[in-house]
Formats: C-alpha cells, sequence, structure tokens
C-alpha cells in the first residue's frame, strides 16, 4: 500500500472527526509523501478541549486501523497538540479511545474522503460533498 493513502486517511480522520463533532473543515492538504494538515475551526480559543484532543488523536486512530502502526507511536504534531492541552499519558489515552470508537463509526466516510484526498487537496465545499 502507497504511502500517500496512509498520510491521506490521517488527515481524513482528522477532518471527519472535527466535523462530526460540530466543526467546520476549512481544506485538507497534502503536502509531502508523509505530511498533510488539515485545517478546521478547531483552532478556536472557545473550543472545548476534550474534542480538541479527540480530533487530534483521530489520525493516530486511522493510522492504527488501516496500517496497523503500534499503538506507543505517536505522530509528533498531533502529540504536541495535546500535550499542549496539559492532558497527562492516560488522559491522552482515554482520548484516544474516544477517537478511536469516531474513526470506526465513521470508517466508510474516512477512507472515502482519503481516497478523493490521493487525487487531489480537498475545500471545504469539496470535503462537504463527499459527506453525502
Ligand atoms: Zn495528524
Amino acid at each position: 500500500m502507497s504511502r500517500r493513502i496512509k498520510v491521506c486517511r490521517h488527515e481524513a480522520a482528522h477532518a471527519v472527526v472535527a466535523h462530526m463533532l460540530g466543526f467546520t473543515v476549512i481544506r485538507i492538504k497534502i503536502t509531502g509523501a508523509s505530511t498533510g494538515f488539515t485545517e478546521t475551526s478547531c483552532s478556536k480559543k472557545t473550543t472545548c478541549p476534550m474534542m480538541l484532543g479527540m480530533v487530534a488523536m483521530a489520525g493516530k486512530c486511522a493510522d492504527r486501523r488501516w496500517h496497523r502502526i503500534g499503538r506507543d507511536w505517536f505522530p509528533e504534531g498531533d502529540l504536541r497538540t495535546v500535550k499542549r492541552l496539559g492532558y497527562s499519558w492516560r488522559a491522552i489515552a482515554t482520548l484516544e479511545a474516544l477517537a478511536m470508537a469516531q474513526v470506526e463509526e465513521h470508517a466508510d466516510v474516512i477512507d472515502r474522503v482519503a481516497r478523493e484526498l490521493k487525487k487531489r487537496d480537498l475545500s471545504a465545499r469539496e470535503f462537504r460533498a463527499l459527506l453525502k
């Protein structure tokens, strides 16, 4: 399996979980062979830290679910995000379990978004069209 589909599923998981938790997805970009970013309304200071943590952990959950990445491995940027929110390792594990439940529930949508993302970066509108 290509590395590109892995990063696409990782970013798609951030985006879909953000959307399901009520955030607005602004765009999703793949920036390199194994790097990308998802811009959402999550960055607002008023957002509930638990929701932010779940969105941050969603990418790791996709890595585990589809690509058999070990539980102990952490994407650096996402780990920085949850650490900045002040979470302990125990709390991070709880957030990961909550995020994994979302990723499982919406696995088909995440995969659909990832396959489109593999072809091109997605705008807010293109992302929304894939949710129907
Ligand atoms: Zn990530």
